[in-house]
């Protein structure tokens, strides 16, 4: 791709990639659904220091817009700056677009640069400027999912060199100098390969960041206040899981409950909640745009009619470090992530 990656603000260039005219053709589709969020009020970015800056590290383009996208959209839209890190461009997805499934890793191998084109329609959706690859486009790849053959490839991001792929992440938390930090568990949310190392290298990568010994090279010390682990409350899941029940391709087909499946966490594990309901319009557009790896017609819209748009834009995230601020409602949670910095 010919796109430039260099600092301090990454654009993907849509359509700049081997993408075929069919991809093109979806690709503009998602982003005609753009246009009327072209018209929303905006803040005047210019006006605004980024008193405030979020960075979240991925493992995939599309997780950002699942797990955190109504927290970006809102976040960027108060003029905090909001930057991206994805660690692979998701090259063994599987592909829910009838007629591009020759982009396949086993066929064309051509999914990375179109979900890169993906991510930046989505990028646009969610107005969030700052984007970057991990090491640059294709330097780490897509693993698979746990257990398949793929995981040993050489140059897959389960095979990286957990030192040099902390040492990426630390220039960009230097260079950014983020006061909060947003990555996985320890099991990457549900125990994908890249969800796992994503959550090693960002661990890893902010603990070297503030340490004047370490990787001096990669710019001066920055010690990040808060980091987060995003999260997905049981009950959330619960709900889901009754909502789907007696309706066609349910995907919870045969779990009673949420304790059975590989994700979420207990509310009592939780400690914030982000309440980005009124950017839920930007993440669905975002949404829309990850076209090949999810359908408007599939689960989860199906289960954001069931269980109502609105829970949607309810993210959760669990402390893994720094101090919390004031928490409010039943659970305490902080409602805002920058709570209780100065
Ligand atoms: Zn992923």
């Amino acid at each position: 791709m010919a796109a430039s990656y260099g600092r301090p603000v990454t654009t993907i260039e849509p359509g700049d990639s081997t993408a075929s005219d069919d991809a093109q053709s979806v690709l503009d589709e998602a982003r005609a659904v753009l246009d009327p969020l072209e018209q929303r009020a905006g803040v005047d970015m210019e006006a605004l220091d980024h008193a405030r800056r979020l960075l979240l590290v991925h493992a995939h383009p599309d997780d950002e817009t699942i797990g955190t996208g109504a927290t970006m959209a809102k976040y960027a839209a108060e003029g905090a700056l909001v930057t991206l890190v994805t660690c692979t461009l998701g090259e063994e997805g599987e592909i829910l677009v009838p007629g591009l499934e020759h982009l396949a890793a086993g066929r064309d191998d051509a999914l990375g640069p179109h979900r890169a084109d993906e991510l930046a329609v989505a990028m646009e959706a969610l107005r969030v400027t700052d984007h970057r690859i991990l090491g640059g486009p294709g330097r780490w790849r897509d693993s698979g999912m746990m257990g398949l053959p793929t995981n040993d490839a050489p140059g897959c991001f389960w095979q990286a060199d957990l030192d040099q792929a902390t040492n990426e992440l630390v220039k960009i938390i230097r260079d950014v100098r983020p006061q909060v930090v947003i990555t996985y568990d320890p099991n990457g949310g549900y125990g994908h390969p890249d969800h796992i190392q994503a959550h090693r290298v960002t661990v890893a990568a902010v603990e070297r960041a503030g340490d004047p010994t370490r990787a001096p090279e990669a710019g001066e010390p920055w010690e990040v206040a808060k980091l987060y682990w995003s999260a997905i409350p049981k009950s959330f899941l619960q709900a889901a899981i009754e909502a789907m029940r007696d309706t066609p391709n349910n995907i919870f087909e045969g779990v009673e409950s949420a304790d059975d499946l590989p994700m979420g966490v207990t509310d009592e594990q939780i400690t914030a909640q982000v309440d980005a309901t009124g950017h839920l319009d930007a993440k669905l557009a975002a949404m829309r745009a990850h076209a090949t790896q999810i359908s408007v017609d599939g689960f989860f819209f199906a289960l954001s009619n069931k269980l109502g748009f609105q829970a949607f834009g309810l993210e959760h995230y669990t402390l893994a470090r720094g101090e919390g601020g004031a928490g409010e409602g039943p659970h305490g949670w902080e409602p805002d992530l920058f709570a209780g910095l100065a």
